[in-house]
């Protein structure tokens, strides 16, 4: 059996060739960037620095927000290690598009990319014979391709406008409906049902945490199987912990209150232990799902 591959790197600042060194360090998160070849990058450790500073997460996104969640708090971080006002971020090729230029000796900031791979299978039919069959998949991959305003010089930039959350248009766009809340546990804040339907109650504590919260358990898939209740004394249960910290990671980008709340409970779920890796990526995807959803029209170098 003969298996060719074929990866072909679909984004445009991939092909791209500029500075290649960059280390990302954080400063306490093992967040360490080397662009060469596979580097260590702890999504984990980026959302625990992310809850421990509040207000980051929303300036990040005020900074960032045509990029991934991941993407704005990786270039945040570097650029506070470097000590680089934190700005519109784009590619060489970009700046020289809209008339700047980057400074000489300026390192490129690395960010998490979308690589789409192409690859050819050979496959033996039931009835023994053999057909090549294509499949696709997508890896990340890091690149040192950016770099932010200040580290550019030249023709003025226009301030970008950041854009709007529509509970609506979200709605539309996850195909999730929002259903007439009918539990009368006066606890109740909101729950989410099979079949892509949520309800949060017209007299939740914090309705757009509780909105966003609801959101995370559908698309996060935890209530394909079962439904959800959630009270204001949430089970600590890794499902809450990732559908609390997608809440915390909406309301504070977009700076709506609820953020302490969640701050406090992913601090210190389950006796102060970390939220693994793999629940750090999946947070950030829902996370930047739900806001990319509210506002579909901005592009996005999309990372976990
Ligand atoms: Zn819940």
């Amino acid at each position: 059996m003969t298996e060719e591959i074929k990866t072909s790197q679909t984004s445009e600042a991939s092909r791209e060739s500029v500075s290649r060194r960059t280390t990302v360090n954080t400063g306490g998160a093992s967040v360490n960037g080397r662009p060469e070849r596979k580097p260590l990058i702890s999504w984990a450790a980026l959302l625990d620095e992310a809850v421990k500073k509040p207000g980051f997460i929303h300036e990040a996104y005020s900074r960032f927000h045509n990029y991934s969640l991941g993407n704005q708090l990786l270039a945040m971080f570097q650029c506070l290690e470097r000590g680089v006002q934190p700005g519109p971020l784009a590619t060489w090729p970009k700046w020289k598009e809209l008339g700047r230029y980057v400074k000489k000796g300026e390192r490129a900031l690395t960010l998490c990319m979308p690589v789409n791979c192409r690859r050819t299978r050979t496959v033996t039919k039931q009835n023994g014979s053999e057909q090549d069959e294509e499949f696709t998949y997508t890896h990340f991959t890091y690149k040192a391709h950016w770099f932010v305003l200040a580290q550019t010089e030249g023709a003025e930039l226009k301030p970008a406008t950041i854009p709007g959350w529509s509970e609506p248009k979200a709605l539309e766009t996850l195909k999730i409906e929002r259903i007439e809340f009918t539990n009368l546990d006066g606890n109740a804040q909101g729950y989410a049902r099979r079949g892509r339907k949520i309800a949060v109650s017209p007299i939740a504590a914090l309705p757009h945490k509780t909105l966003f919260h609801e959101l995370a358990h559908v698309v996060l898939g935890h209530c394909a199987d079962e439904d959800l209740s959630d009270t204001e004394n949430t089970p600590r249960e890794l499902r809450e912990v990732e559908a609390e910290a997608v809440a915390l990671l909406c309301c504070e980008s977009l700076g709506m209150p609820g953020s302490d709340f969640s701050r406090g409970y992913i601090q210190h779920w389950n006796q102060g232990r970390s939220i693994n890796e793999r629940s750090a990526q999946r947070i950030f995807r829902a996370a930047d799902l739900i806001l990319r959803a509210g506002h579909p029209t901005a592009n996005s170098t999309d990372a976990p």
